[in-house]
């Protein structure tokens, strides 16, 4: 039986809320659909071993979730706030049967980034996949009004940490491995508000492009995702101005499918990018957009 994309999921306005960032998903009303009574793994990544930044919450959760329920083990790192989701993505991915390893910590620590990296392959045994899924997004209208403390704290985030993880991980991922770093709609198609925000996600594309050219002759993939509006704690935390809220994919963007996107709407896209299905498929940036312009 088909279903209709615009009435899949949560399609109605969201209640108007705020937290402070990062911000936690449990406290959120509707909670984001990451799969958590849905996602139906079929051994795709058996045996797999992945990193994923940002994995408490969000679309890193929905990727945490399917890469357990795939047969991976998996390691996700999280600011220390974020404890008790990170316990809800714990319990999941032991209950897939698999390992989890908690590593919290702030990215925009170099030597942190670094640690971060050598301690899940210390405790997985190894790295097979690294899921760069982390980001920071604070909305600000007036250019006049950006911080340089926000602009340097948006590009640690979502810029050097990629480079210090890479750094790290390359010499311990194998033939076959898959590096997945994390665009946006933002990165081709900047909304006024997300200046320094929208710079990060056009520089993580660049970063992925010539990445993947750099380390094919080493078997390794590199490709990259642009989400449009997703339902996250990144966006009731600053990362849209609180009015936006309760149209949010509806009219704040209007997206042409008139509803926000479910982290697990992008559950399948990690999996087929961290698998052996996308064997062919590097350098590239992979859209779940709503039916916005990507590109
Ligand atoms: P989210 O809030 O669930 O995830 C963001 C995560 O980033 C947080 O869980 C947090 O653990 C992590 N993070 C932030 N600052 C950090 C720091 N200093 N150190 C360590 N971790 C830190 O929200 P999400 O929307 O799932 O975001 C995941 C990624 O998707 C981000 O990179 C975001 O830019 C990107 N994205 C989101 C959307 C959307 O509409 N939600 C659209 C396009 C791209
Ligand atoms: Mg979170």
């Amino acid at each position: 039986m088909t279903q209709d994309p615009r009435k899949q999921y949560y399609h109605d306005d969201y209640p108007k809320q705020y937290q402070d960032p990062p911000g936690v998903q449990k406290y959120m009303n509707p909670q984001p659909d990451c799969g958590e009574s849905s996602y139906e793994g079929t051994g795709q990544l058996k045996g797999r071993k992945a990193l994923i930044t940002g994995g408490d919450s969000g679309i890193g959760r929905a990727a945490a979730i399917a890469y357990a329920r795939e047969g991976a083990d998996v390691a996700i790192n999280y600011l220390p706030d974020e404890e008790p989701d990170a316990q809800d993505v714990k319990e999941m991915i032991e209950q897939a049967g698999r390992k989890a390893v908690l590593l919290p910590g702030d990215l925009r620590s170099e030597t942190f980034s670094r640690e971060l990296v050598q301690s899940a392959v210390d405790e997985l045994g190894g790295l097979d996949i690294l899921a760069l899924v982390a980001g920071k997004q604070q909305a600000v209208k007036d250019i006049a009004d950006l911080t340089t403390e926000q602009i340097v704290s948006t590009f640690e985030t979502n810029v050097f940490s990629m480079y210090w993880m890479t750094q790290e991980a390359l010499p311990h991922m194998p033939e076959g491995g898959s590096i997945i770093t994390m665009t946006s709609i933002e990165g081709y198609n900047p909304s006024p508000m997300l200046l320094d925000y929208a710079a990060t996600k056009s520089t993580i594309i660049g970063f992925t492009k010539a990445l993947a050219k750099q380390v094919a002759s080493q078997g390794i993939r590199v490709n990259s995702v642009a989400p449009g509006p997703f339902w996250s704690p990144l966006q009731i935390s600053g990362g849209q101005p609180g009015e936006n809220i309760p149209k949010f994919g509806e009219e704040t963007p209007e997206t042409p499918l008139g509803r926000a996107g479910q982290p697990v709407e992008l559950s399948g896209v990690y999996v087929f990018l961290a698998s052996d299905q996308a064997s062919y498929v590097t350098g590239h940036v992979y859209s779940a957009t709503g039916g916005l312009n990507a590109n």
